[in-house]
C-alpha cells in the first residue's frame, strides 16, 4: 500500500517508523517531514497546512491511505477533503476534530453528557470575564483560549491581577488571534496527570498504553510550559481500577456523545486526564496522537499499526486484537538553547550515524534538517531520544546514556524525566 503521513515532528517520525514495520507498506511518503524522517520515508516539500497540495499529491500518486497527524489540518477539514476524492484517511473529520478545536464545544459536550471535567463558565468579552473573576474571587483559576493555541492557550492565574492580564491578553490583545474570541474560565484542579491515547472508529474505543508528559522546560517542573520535554509509558498512576473507571465514565460516554451529536469520531482521541481526589477528570481532549506521547506509546505496540488504522477507517475496530509489549519506554527531548523562547537554528548535530540514528536507542527527529554537512537543528524541540526496556529504570538509563553521545551548540534537556514515576 502507498501511505502518506502528514506532519513534520517527532510524533510523525514515530508514526512513520512504526508504519514502516508493516509488511503491507510498499511506498511511504511524508509531507513535509524533516531531516531524520527522510531516512525512513520519501519527504515531499508540501507543508501540512497546504491542504490543496496534499489532496492533489494524494490523487496524483494514487495514495491508498493518508495518516493526518497534526491538529491544524484535521480541524481545517483535510480528512473531509481527502474522503471527498475517495481517498482513505486516518483522523477525524472537521465536525469531530472540533473536540480539540474548540474548548467551548468540548466543555459543553462534557457538561451535557455528564463526563467529569472542571466546573467552568464561558465568555465572549473581557469585561464580563473580569467581572466574574472579581466577584468569584477564588484563586488559582484557569483561563483557556477557546481555539488552537499551539499548546500555549492555558493561563493559571494565582490572583486577580494575573487573571485580568490573562483575559486581556487573550481577548483584547489577541495573542492567539481568533482562538481568543471566546474563553473558558475553569476551576483549578489538583492531582497526577495522565495522557491516554485511544484508537476509535466511533463505535468501539481501544485505549493505548498510558503515558506521562513533562511539560515544563526545566528540572523539577520549573520554567516555562513547552510542547513537552519528555515522556514515559506506562504511567504508574494509571492503575487497572483507574482504567476501568475511565472507560465507564469518560471514554465510552465521550465517543457515544460525539455520535449522538452527529459527529462520530474516528482516529486517535487523546484524553488529558487529572486524577483528582474526586476521581479521574478530563483536562482536555486532543483529536490526534500526542507529541511526545506517541514517541513512547508506539514503540510498545506489538500489533501492526497499519492493520489497526485500516480497521479504524473501515469501522471494524472491534474485530481486531491489539497487543502491547511488557516493559516500559522513555523519551527525552533534546531542545535548542533558549527554547521555548528565542533559540538559534542551523547548529551542527554530532553523534548521529548517517541514518540519523545511534546504537541502543531510537532517535525521533523533530526539528532537524539534513544538509551536505550532516544533520543540523531547525526547530525548538530537536530530537526525542527513546528507549524501551523491561523496566522504566533501565529504559531511562539507556536514554540518558545515549543522550550524552549527541551534541549540538546550546543543546538542553531535562535530567529528571521519569524520576518521580520511578520513585
Ligand atoms: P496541549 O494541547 O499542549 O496539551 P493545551 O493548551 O490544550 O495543551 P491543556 O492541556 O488544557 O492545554 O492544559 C495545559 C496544562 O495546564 C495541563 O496539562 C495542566 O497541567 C494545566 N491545567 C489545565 N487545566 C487545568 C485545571 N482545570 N486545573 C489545574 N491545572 C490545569
Amino acid at each position: 500500500m502507498k501511505i502518506l503521513v502528514v506532519g513534520s515532528g517527532g510524533r510523525e517520525h514515530a508514526i512513520v517508523r512504526k508504519l514502516k514495520e508493516s509488511p503491507k507498506v510498499t511506498e511511504l511518503y511524508c509531507a513535509n517531514g524533516n531531516g531524520g524522517i527522510a531516512a525512513d520515508a520519501v519527504c515531499i516539500p508540501i507543508l501540512p497546512s497546504n491542504l490543496d497540495e496534499i489532496v492533489d499529491f494524494a490523487v496524483e500518486k494514487a495514495i491508498d491511505l493518508v495518516f493526518v497527524a497534526p491538529d491544524d489540518p484535521l480541524v481545517a477539514g483535510l480528512v473531509d477533503r481527502l474522503e471527498a476524492k475517495g481517498i482513505k484517511a486516518f483522523g477525524p473529520r472537521a465536525n469531530a476534530a472540533i473536540i480539540e478545536g474548540s474548548k467551548v464545544f468540548s466543555k459543553a459536550l462534557m457538561k451535557n453528557y455528564g463526563i467529569p471535567t472542571a466546573a467552568y463558565e464561558q465568555f465572549d468579552n473581557a469585561a464580563d470575564a473580569i467581572e466574574y473573576l472579581t466577584c468569584k474571587g477564588q484563586f488559582p483559576v484557569v483561563i483557556k483560549a477557546d481555539g488552537l493555541a499551539l499548546g500555549k492557550g492555558v493561563i493559571i492565574a494565582q490572583n486577580l491581577q494575573q487573571a485580568t492580564d490573562g483575559v486581556r491578553s487573550i481577548m483584547e490583545d489577541k495573542i492567539f488571534g481568533a482562538s481568543g474570541n471566546h474563553i473558558v474560565v475553569e476551576e483549578y484542579l489538583t492531582g497526577p496527570e495522565v495522557s491516554v491515547l485511544a484508537f476509535t472508529d466511533g463505535k468501539c474505543i481501544r485505549p493505548m498504553v498510558s503515558a506521562m508528559d513533562h511539560k515544563r522546560a526545566l528540572d523539577g517542573d520549573k520554567g516555562l510550559n513547552t510542547g513537552g520535554m519528555g515522556t514515559i509509558a506506562p504511567n504508574p498512576h494509571y492503575t487497572w481500577a483507574v482504567a476501568q473507571e475511565c472507560m465507564e465514565k469518560i471514554y465510552l460516554p465521550t465517543i457515544n456523545a460525539m455520535s449522538k451529536e452527529g459527529r462520530p469520531f474516528k482516529g486517535c482521541l487523546f484524553f488529558g486526564l487529572m486524577l483528582t481526589p474526586k476521581g479521574p477528570t478530563v483536562i482536555e481532549y486532543n483529536c490526534r496522537f500526542g507529541d511526545p506521547e506517541t514517541q513512547v506509546v508506539l514503540p510498545l505496540l506489538k500489533t501492526d499499526l497499519l492493520e489497526i488504522v485500516l480497521a479504524v477507517c473501515d469501522g471494524h475496530l472491534a474485530d481486531i486484537d491489539i497487543e502491547w509489549r511488557n516493559g516500559a519506554a522513555a523519551c527525552v527531548v533534546m531542545a535548542s538553547g533558549g527554547y521555548p523562547q528565542k533559540y538559534e537554528t542551523g547548529c551542527k548535530i554530532t553523534g548521529l550515524g548517517s541514518d540519523g540514528q545511534i546504537a541502543d536507542a531510537v532517535v525521533y527527529h523533530a526539528g532537524t534538517a539534513l544538509s551536505d554537512d550532516g544533520y543540523k537543528t531547525s526547530g525548538g524541540r530537536v530530537l526525542g531520544i527513546t528507549a524501551t526496556a523491561a523496566s522504566l529504570e533501565i529504559a531511562l538509563q539507556k536514554v540518558y546514556k545515549a543522550a550524552e553521545t549527541i551534541r549540538f551548540n546550546g543543546a538542553q534537556y531535562r535530567k529528571d524525566i521519569g524520576k518521580q514515576a520511578v520513585k
